[in-house]
């Protein structure tokens, strides 16, 4: 049994297609069903349906022998006990600094004062704004970050960034950009070796339906 761990939303709707190009078709939708676990077309592949945070985790331990995780979850994972072969090019976003219009941000930056940052991404932010030399003072939050300049519980935030409709919405704009993000093909190490056989075939077929993209 092959058991491919995705996370409900934008991933799995974008992994559907490359599933498809490799033969698989999950026998329920996961946004109707509140199964867990999600049977496939192939008797020896399943789904199982979880926290995007949750997927680096459960490839690790080899919960999952496959998975689709963001460049910004495998980042705050560290990636531990997976290889990640494949960039599938979905899910793009860009992960950027925002901040209130009023708040300087460049001269901040400058004078090296201590900025408060908001986030989910601690270490994604720590090492971004240590590579400049800038002290932060980082503050871990679960989500709607945007709402931290606001109240001024943060100076900036470090948060996805796609369209640009939701900071605007809050009136915040970005101040800097800090890398691409798009979602990964993650495979545990010891799977890849016991079941290659199964498993590198579908390394192919993602691979030439990315390259066909
Ligand atoms: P939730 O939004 O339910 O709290 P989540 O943020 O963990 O959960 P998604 O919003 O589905 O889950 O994000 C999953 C992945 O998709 C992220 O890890 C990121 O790589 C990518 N992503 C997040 N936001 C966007 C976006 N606005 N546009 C494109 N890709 C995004
Ligand atoms: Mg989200």
């Amino acid at each position: 049994m092959i058991t491919i761990a995705l996370s409900k939303g934008r991933i799995f709707q974008e992994t559907l297609p490359l599933l498809e190009a490799a033969g698989i078709i999950p026998r329920e939708d996961p946004e109707k069903s509140r199964k867990l676990i999600i049977a496939t077309n192939r008797p020896d592949v399943r789904l199982i349906i979880i926290r995007a945070t949750d997927v680096p985790t459960y490839v690790q331990y080899g919960a999952a022998d496959l998975g689709v995780a963001g460049r910004d979850v495998l980042i705050e994972h560290g990636g531990e006990g997976m290889y990640q072969p494949l960039d599938l090019n979905i899910a793009r976003c860009k992960m950027m600094v925002a901040a209130h219009p009023a708040f300087d941000y460049q001269q901040a930056v400058r004078q090296g004062a201590r900025l408060r940052v908001a986030t989910k991404y601690l270490k994604t932010a720590r090492e971004y704004f240590a590579a400049k030399g800038v002290h932060v003072d980082l503050i871990k939050l679960y989500g709607s970050m945007e709402l931290a300049p606001l109240v001024k519980l943060a100076d900036v935030i470090v948060d996805l960034v796609s369209s640009g409709n939701t900071l605007k919405a809050n009136g915040l704009v970005a101040v800097a950009d800090i890398m691409d993000i798009s979602s990964r093909l993650v495979v545990n190490q010891a799977s890849l070796k016991l079941k290659r056989a199964e498993i590198q075939p579908m390394l192919d077929s993602f691979a030439s339906a990315v390259a066909a993209g």
